[in-house]
């Protein structure tokens, strides 16, 4: 899907135009890196593989260790792969981890060429980033259905742990650990790491009409067991919030005024589930929707940026245990990724973070980019840009030179194995146009060491 698809999907409202700050570009901190995933390295042949990276212009290559279910179309290659729920390329050491220990998906080729992969990259003298996608795995989901994530009417979302359940965050901190010490890579990078918004691309929708932007933001909502706690220790009522939640959210999560379905006899009782489904005028959007979701969101965003600034913060500590540091990503429109916790104090933590641009350029890349640096403020940013058949090498190198000039701290190309070798010549003058001096990972803090 592309991005513009998918900001349909979520409601996204039309981007404002925004332009880049004059004069000339400070250079990128770090050095430009490019997304693969681990079927590449036995594709091509891990040394054949790093070499490629690095002639291309690349500093470091991220390689997807964890992964969620997809077909990956790898052109280059005459190859479809499809990975399953969970995919999981390495061999996980199962007695590091507690109540959710993850299992190998991949084939043992698979995971041999990916270390060798990791030791290719140190010869051509690339950085080696560990991709991991955190929560999003349906086979943990079942291993531990009470650490799930609902979506607001209470249903389960059927992919995703809820970071507010302990054991996920058990999870987090075992599985860097794990990987670190089983690749001792440069850089971590988390997807995944956050409250669940309405759906990833692999999960499709079916409902007649259109969804509000609202109704998908605030119908994300997680009210599970664990939420409600985490709610009632900052002191709110969270049968109560998760009422008003729905409301504001709409329907589906809000049964209208002259609707059939029959309102549940639960709703207003004492002890009512967090399915309980409120009664809500018909028609159009109440003209107050905005401030009400402005409102709700002051409520719903600080106690999840808290359990999320400790859930980061201790995945990099084991990070920096191995040397290696951490960023997460933060990917959607700017309202939906603020819902999910993403806040300066979430990401206090880590060494930087990641924004996600998709195939978004010049303006309305500049624009998407300025709203995700303002929900995670002075942390170092890099962005995330997908090659596109509209994007060639010299409007890549121009959305390169704005992003330098708007602040962005490094650049990462989206994605190595899924390119066509018509993409190539882009991404090489992705990565020329960003080339600084240094390394494609931020230097370990001070304390960390
Ligand atoms: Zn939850």
């Amino acid at each position: 899907m592309s991005a513009k698809a998918k900001a349909r999907a979520a409601g996204g409202a039309a981007p404002v135009r925004e332009t880049a700050p004059a004069g000339a570009a400070a250079p990128f901190r770090y050095a430009p890196y490019v997304w693969t995933y681990p079927e590449e390295a036995l594709l091509a042949g891990p040394e054949r593989l790093a070499e490629q990276i690095a002639a291309l212009g690349f500093g470091g290559v991220a390689v997807a260790l964890t992964y969620h279910r997809a077909r990956l179309l790898f052109p280059r290659y005459g190859r479809v792969e499809t990975v399953p729920a969970g995919h999981i390329a390495f061999e996980p050491d199962r007695s590091r981890y507690e109540a959710l220990a993850p299992s190998r998906t991949a084939s043992a080729e698979t995971v041999r060429a990916v270390h060798e992969l990791r030791a290719a990259c140190a010869r051509h003298g690339i950085g080696f980033h560990a991709w991991l996608v955190l929560l999003h795995n349906e086979a943990l989901v079942a291993a531990l259905r009470e650490a799930e994530a609902q979506s607001a009417d209470g249903a389960s979302v059927g992919r995703s742990l809820c970071p507010s359940h302990p054991q996920s965050a058990a999870y987090v901190r075992a599985l860097v650990d794990d990987v670190c010490r089983q690749f001792g890579p440069d850089g971590v990078e988390v997807e995944a790491a956050w409250y669940p918004s309405w759906e990833p691309g692999y999960t499709i929708t079916i409902w007649q009409g259109e969804p509000s932007a609202r109704a998908l933001r605030l119908g994300s909502q997680c009210f599970c067991r664990s939420c409600r706690a985490v709610f009632a220790a900052a002191g709110e009522d969270p049968e109560k919030l998760a009422a008003e939640t729905r409301a504001a959210a709409g329907p589906p999560f809000a049964v209208p005024a002259n609707g059939s379905a029959a309102a549940p006899s639960a709703a207003g009782a004492a002890g009512a589930s967090a399915s309980a489904c409120p009664a809500v005028a018909p028609g159009a959007e109440p003209a107050d929707a905005e401030a009400v979701e402005a409102a709700l969101a002051a409520r719903l965003i600080p106690p999840r940026a808290a359990v999320m600034g400790r859930l980061l913060a201790r995945a990099a500590v084991q990070a920096h245990a191995h040397g290696a540091t951490l960023r997460t990503t933060a990917y959607g429109e700017a309202a939906t990724v603020a819902l999910q916790g993403v806040t300066p104090e979430a990401v206090a933590g880590v060494d930087g973070v990641i924004l996600t641009l998709g195939e978004r350029s010049d303006q309305e890349m500049l624009a998407h980019f300025a709203a995700l640096r303002r929900l995670t403020g002075d942390a170092p940013a890099v962005v995330s840009t997908n090659w596109d058949p509209s994007r060639t090498p010299a409007s890549i190198a121009a959305d390169v030179a704005a992003l330098r000039a708007a602040g962005a701290d490094g650049i990462a190309f989206y994605n190595h194995a899924l390119a066509p070798h018509e993409a190539l010549p882009a991404l090489a003058a992705g990565a020329a146009a960003a080339a600084s001096p240094g390394r494609s990972i931020p230097a370990l803090p001070t304390e960390a060491r």
